[in-house]
């Protein structure tokens, strides 16, 4: 299953694939996956501890010291659904809004449920939401401060959480206004998808993008001759196979080949063998792996064109149990484009590790 939240500020994470992607706008806010599980199971678990307490506490967060629309200092004021707390000023165009876009709570006066504190917990504050509603602040359009006129505001934050003008284009949900949130969550890989898709020509499915496949190298893969193995990798995605050639006899071989995979909609895993090759009997196996592309690709998608962005880390595979990783797998934007370096402990097989630097080329539009 994977969920989607914009008001965390495109973090996604799967509890199948347990990835995550990173938040743009500063490093301090590369939450990760086990981090988000703890957060969860800690706030379902201290019961003793207030719920006022957990509002206050993260009030206090830096970024949560300043009113998230016009930076005044000090708000005294949240949205609990949207998940961002305010000024007095700012919450008054907030309420005018209606509480089915923004539902607006007294940090101090209300009664908060346990529900709105988890929701508000979940976002994780002012940043975290405003690298979701302020992606985009076109130019000619200026955030106002905290002395704006009420004009000045109300234009702003109806712009911002009732038209969502400043969220990246392509998260832009058109269809019913009246749950902008629910429908960012519910229709943000649907509208990825259908933005950047193109129907592939024999009809099997639609394309979303192309995946270069480097194959770096091997380290101490197995032996299945006498001594050594000529090792080569196979790559399966779908219908679809590749394969890197032939390294004689060399158990630590360097391969440096790029192989092009057509990723379609509905991608699932690529599969990679690893084979010793036999000129007199069937080819041994040399082990194999799951490589999972949802990072790579959700943080593509969710970052869009990355020759606007600097080098940055957008998204991570991260190691489990259940995965071949040998360490977390950054996603990386390097020079414009979105790559993903990973070293493989091939499975079912005594030894052997496979170095690969995968990359993501969208369809052109
Ligand atoms: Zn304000």
């Amino acid at each position: 299953m994977v969920s989607f939240s914009p008001a965390r500020t495109g973090f996604v994470f799967t509890s199948a694939h347990s990835f995550c992607l990173v938040l743009r706008d500063t490093q301090s806010f590369a939450f990760f996956y086990e981090l988000q599980f703890e957060r969860l199971l800690a706030s379902k678990v201290a019961m003793s501890v207030s719920g006022k307490r957990r509002v206050k506490d993260l009030l206090l967060q830096k970024d949560n010291r300043f009113c998230a629309d016009c930076n005044a200092p000090d708000p005294k004021w949240a949205s609990a659904n949207i998940g961002v707390f305010v000024c007095l000023k700012c919450c008054g165009v907030h309420r005018s809004l209606g509480s089915h876009i923004s539902k607006i709570l007294s940090v101090t006066l209300d009664e908060w449920s346990n529900e709105e504190i988890d929701a508000m917990i979940e976002v994780g504050g002012n940043s975290s939401a405003n690298s979701i509603y302020e992606a985009f602040i076109p130019p000619g359009c200026t955030k106002p401060g905290p002395d704006a006129s009420h004009e000045q505001r109300a234009k702003f934050i109806r712009l911002k959480y009732e038209q969502q003008e400043f969220l990246k284009p392509s998260l832009r949900i058109m269809s019913d206004k009246t749950n902008p949130r629910a429908n960012i969550n519910k229709g943000l890989m649907d509208n990825f998808l259908s933005s950047s898709c193109s129907q592939n020509q024999d009809g099997k499915g639609r394309s979303i993008g192309k995946l270069k496949v480097k194959v770096i190298k091997g380290t101490d893969l197995a032996i299945r001759d006498m001594m050594t193995s000529d090792p080569y990798v196979i790559f399966t995605l779908g219908q679809q196979t590749v394969q890197t050639t032939v390294v004689k006899s060399n158990l630590n071989p360097v391969w440096n080949e790029e192989l092009m995979l057509s990723v379609n909609q509905k991608f699932g895993l690529l599969n990679l063998k690893v084979f010793d090759y036999d000129l007199f009997s069937c080819d041994d196996i040399m082990g194999e792996a799951d490589i999972d592309l949802q990072p790579l690709i959700t943080s593509a998608m969710t970052y869009g064109d990355p020759s606007m962005f600097e080098n940055m880390q957008i998204g991570k595979w991260l190691k489990s149990h259940d995965n071949a990783l040998i360490d977390d797998s950054p996603v990386n934007i390097v020079d414009g484009k979105v790559q993903q370096e990973m070293t493989i402990k091939l499975q079912n097989v005594e030894s052997g590790e496979l170095d690969l630097a995968l990359e993501w080329i969208p369809i052109e539009s």
